[in-house]
């Protein structure tokens, strides 16, 4: 039988929460109005995440489990999940319950009324650091500035995509997944519902701040070209300035006036210039990276271990999809 509903949860040394996260995935699939699947995706946990995750997938039908063969990502475990999806409406959530099972109700309620994408606005967010709160306003702000998209603020990857919305995304080649901008971008038409989001059910916070960081570097990159711009204003700047200042030393020079001071400000100006010159190479080194990265075509991720509905239909690779339409 095929799923209306796919429910895909990313994992990554979540032992502690699982006995929890499972039951209430038993509730939630029991609650909804047609047959659902669950597509665990383990990515590279080393804890005991895999062995119970296994054990579930063997024992309930309903129960996928998709074991990476390393730590590849959020992004990248929430992908793999979505690839594999057979419903005809596609939910994402955390396994931390952060992203509590009764708000995919809501979301089913707003996809029955026709939209084809759902995504879950945080009004609170209990138990995260001051800080975190600061930094992802500050990351949303300017990544609302800087790109041509509108990222909603406040929505993390929790959301509810239709089957067509889902294939437009699946369609997109690009190794370097930011999901929630991806979604934005396809467009299609979108509905919000919110929820206060609470804090950890148990365990700790999987994203490191080094993680945090490559998902805002990740997400800027990919959806604003205004770094590589920065260069051609600051360029545009640095010149007139000298050039001005070029004017006034002439001027100095005919009125005879006597100026040949200053050496520690020659050097400040290299000094400054110097530095700027590395700062745009260095943004220009990071766009060009991106750009290896995808020239280099490996997969996605790289699967380890699969338990449960693996005779369904396997899913074009995405490398495929481009030759087909090449
Ligand atoms: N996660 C993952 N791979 C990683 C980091 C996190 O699959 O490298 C999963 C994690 O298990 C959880 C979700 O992504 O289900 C969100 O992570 P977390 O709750 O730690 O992030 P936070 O809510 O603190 O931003
Ligand atoms: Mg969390």
């Amino acid at each position: 039988m095929t799923p209306v509903y796919s429910l895909v949860i990313p994992i990554y040394n979540e032992q502690a929460v699982l006995p929890l996260l499972l039951r209430r995935l038993d509730a939630l699939m029991d609650a909804l109005d047609g047959p659902a699947e669950a597509i665990l995706v383990d990515d590279g946990s080393r804890d005991a995440s895999p062995i119970v995750l296994e054990a579930k997938a063997r024992a309930d039908a309903r129960y996928r489990f998709i074991r990476l063969s390393r730590n590849f990502g959020h992004q990248i475990a929430i992908t793999t999940g979505m690839d594999r999806a057979r419903g005809q409406a596609t939910i994402v959530m955390d396994a931390d319950l952060q992203d509590p099972p009764e708000v995919v109700l809501e979301m089913v309620a707003k996809w029955k009324e026709g939209a084809q994408v759902v995504y879950a606005e945080r009004l609170t967010r209990d138990g995260e650091s001051a800080f975190k709160r600061f930094t992802a306003d500050l990351f949303y702000r300017l990544i609302g500035r800087l790109s041509d998209i509108q990222i909603p603020r406040n929505v993390g990857d929790f959301r509810l995509v239709d089957r067509r919305a889902l294939d437009a995304f699946l369609a997109m080649p690009e190794r370097d997944r930011f999901v929630r901008g991806m979604f934005a971008w396809i467009g299609f038409s979108q509905a919000v519902v919110q929820f206060h989001r609470p804090p950890r059910a148990a365990g700790e916070t999987k994203y490191s701040l080094a993680k945090m960081l490559r998902l805002a570097v990740n997400g800027l990159v990919s959806f604003s070209d205004a770094p590589l711009r920065l260069a051609l204003w600051a360029g545009l700047a640095f010149s007139t300035l000298a050039m001005l200042y070029g004017l006034w030393v002439i001027g100095m020079w005919a009125m005879n006036a006597d100026f040949a001071r200053g050496w520690s400000s020659i050097i400040v100006l290299v000094a400054f210039l110097g530095g700027a010159n590395m700062l745009v190479t260095g943004v220009l080194g990071v766009y060009v990276g991106r750009i290896y990265a995808e020239v280099k075509r490996r997969p996605l991720y790289v699967i380890e271990r699969e338990v449960g509905a693996v005779e369904a239909q396997r899913p074009a690779q995405r490398d495929d999809r481009l030759q087909r339409r090449a």
